[in-house]
């Protein structure tokens, strides 16, 4: 086995790194959800992992590790464990391991002998073998078994972390994860006795190295596509992933590739090489898992997720319905239904000053920052409680609107949603109220106006009240129009029908006041007779929802009867309105929605329409 030897330095010298970053531990990204484990027929464990993005290389790592770059990977399951020793017997193949023992992982494997068993293990489980024993190509079609492409290994190994393993930084709990040269007595172990990575998988990073489907190439990082990269076509070596027992700490990274040239019978294999199969998840879990759909123009469609740990440090008072675990338990419920994986991450940056005084005053910025930093309980009321760090919070609220839309007009993702806090749409220039401190969709749309040269916003607001702040803040610009279906009378007073916009903006303010009580055909009833025909005249260059969820039927503050998928069936009219009228570029903002369970529920629908 063949270990580049710029690497061995890469180890020596990024150890003071590896404790200086700890950027692992504080992410509520980083609890993950366990994918579901399956048995095989033959009685084989297996991983079903989820289709997603992820950064595949590293920044910090050998040359061949660069460019980072973003993959998608299609849902597939994987082997729990590596292939051990009493699994290859099963097939008359005989067992070419150094270090014998039934449930150690197999070795000094060649390449083509791990393809055989492949096939060997298809056939025993009424599958179609992926490699032709003539070509060795493999056909990834077939459903049966086969080695994985080194994007699959090196998604499922860092399971949802961007972290040099899948445990964090911290090199000293690699004792804990993996059989490496500092741990395992110069031999292999049997499989499963370290801890297993966040998603399951045991000896991701130590034990055997573990060969993949792909032709090594140095740089195939800086060519390769960017759904399912499968290697190069030709070349002389596989690629190889995984620490070994006989290797050290830097070796055992996520993103560490080596290679080895011992791929027919002819060569003997090293005893610290193994690997462990793959298949192609069955249709009835790719089809909700693959977010990749073509559309007409060939152009691949993706949804962004904007979410940002600082969104939780906006403390509120205690029994407050805007709570920072509104955003947990959203982003639990994207991870458990396996949806988290399959959103484009976007992260965002503080709202530059010039974007926010588009729509604040200079004086009530700096009250607001003052006030957070100086220890104010609450801003302008008691409704609108604040901690330390809340101007942080708010500034990252309003900026990661911005980041959204970059995304968008970048045509990094499609559409957008902006899981983040505090709200907005109450904020008017010079005062918060209602949990709101910056209106966040309000800045949103000036900046698309003023950066991107787009004049026609509109703005969407199904949250359960009125938004004063976005109405007030466009009433007389027939550039913004504003569509707002709320419960009233309620909270904030404003909002009837007779509010209509002032000026040039007459016509330009929408407002549908519905009864408490209205449930999901009220409102869909208000978005196909009022907001349709009124979007499709207005003819919009982009839309942005305020996406309360504030409406459901649980909800806390709100008297409606909305249901989840009610919520899905209003995403589908404005969704029909983007793609008809501004190319599909709508970014998703929350607001309220206070019944934790109902607004995680509740997005999750909304979500998996942008997503379609
Ligand atoms: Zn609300």
């Amino acid at each position: 086995m063949k270990i580049r030897s710029q690497k061995k330095l890469v180890g020596v010298f990024c150890l003071p790194l590896i404790f200086a970053i700890s950027s692992g531990c504080r992410r509520a990204s980083d609890t993950a959800d366990m994918p579901q484990a399956i048995k095989t027929k033959s009685g084989i464990e297996m991983v079903a992992i989820p289709g997603g993005w992820f950064e595949m290389g590293s920044k910090k790592g050998a040359s061949d590790e660069s460019s980072v770059h973003r993959v998608w990977v299609s849902p597939f399951w994987m082997d729990k464990y590596e292939v051990v020793q009493e699994q290859f017997k099963k097939y008359q193949i005989s067992d070419p391991s150094h270090f014998k023992n039934p449930k150690n992982p197999l070795e000094q494997m060649n390449w083509t002998d791990a393809a055989r068993y492949c096939n060997e293990r298809s056939l025993a489980e009424d599958l179609e073998p992926c490699y032709n024993e003539e070509t060795w190509q493999c056909n990834f079609e077939a459903n049966g078994y086969r080695l994985p492409t080194e994007a699959e290994w090196e998604y499922a190994c860092r399971a949802g972390t961007r972290t040099k393993y899948s445990f964090g930084n911290n090199v000293r709990k690699l004792k804990a994860n993996a059989w490496f040269a500092e741990n395992s007595s110069r031999r292999t172990h049997p499989v499963g006795q370290k801890k297993p990575n966040p998603w399951g998988l045991y000896d991701m990073h130590g034990n055997v190295t573990e060969w993949c489907n792909d032709y090594y190439c140095e740089n195939y990082y800086k060519q390769s596509p960017e759904k399912d990269p499968k290697g190069p076509a030709a070349g002389q070596e596989r690629v190889l992933r995984g620490g070994a027992w006989n290797r050290r700490a830097d070796s055992c990274r996520s993103a560490y590739r080596a290679s080895d040239p011992s791929i027919d019978d002819t060569c003997l294999a090293s005893d610290a090489i193994g690997f462990r199969c793959v298949r192609k998840a069955p249709d009835e879990k790719s089809t909700e898992g693959d977010m990749v759909k073509e559309n007409q123009s060939g152009r691949t469609s993706k949804t962004g997720f904007l979410y940002d740990d600082i969104y939780l440090e906006h403390k509120t008072t205690e029994g407050h319905p805007e709570a920072p675990q509104r955003l947990v338990t959203i982003v639990e419920r994207l991870k458990a239904k396996g949806l988290h994986w399959q959103l484009f991450p976007l992260t965002p940056a503080p709202a530059p000053l010039e974007c926010l005084t588009t729509v604040h005053t200079p004086e009530y910025i700096e009250r607001v920052k003052k006030s957070c930093e100086g220890g104010t309980r609450y801003l302008d009321s008691l409704d609108t409680p604040v901690s330390p760090k809340s101007y942080d919070a708010a500034l990252m609220a309003a900026g990661g609107v911005l980041s959204a839309i970059d995304a968008v007009m970048q045509k990094k993702v499609t559409n957008a949603f902006c899981a983040i806090r505090p709200p907005g749409h109450h904020a008017t220039k010079n005062e918060a109220m209602g949990f709101c401190i910056f209106n966040n969709i309000a800045v949103g749309a000036r900046y698309i106006q003023k950066k991107y040269n787009l004049s026609k916003i509109l703005i969407v607001d199904w949250d359960v009240h009125h938004g004063n702040g976005t109405q007030a803040m466009f009433y007389d610009d027939p550039a913004v129009l504003y569509f707002s279906v709320h419960q009233y009378p309620f909270y904030p007073g404003t909002g009837s029908k007779a509010e209509k916009g002032s000026g040039k903006g007459l016509n330009y303010n929408i407002n549908v006041p519905l009864p408490a009580g209205s449930g999901d055909g009220d409102y869909l009833m208000a978005f196909e007779e009022e907001l349709k025909p009124a979007a499709l005249a207005f003819s919009p260059d982009f839309v942005l929802i305020s996406a309360g969820f504030d409406a459901h039927k649980d909800d806390l503050l709100g008297g409606m009867e909305v249901t989840s998928q009610g919520f899905a069936e209003l995403t589908k009219v404005v969704k029909g309105i983007v793609e008809r009228c501004c190319e599909g570029r709508l970014v998703s903002v929350l607001e309220g929605g206070y019944h934790p369970e109902g607004l995680a529920a509740s997005v999750e629908a909304h979500i998996r329409v942008l997503m379609r």
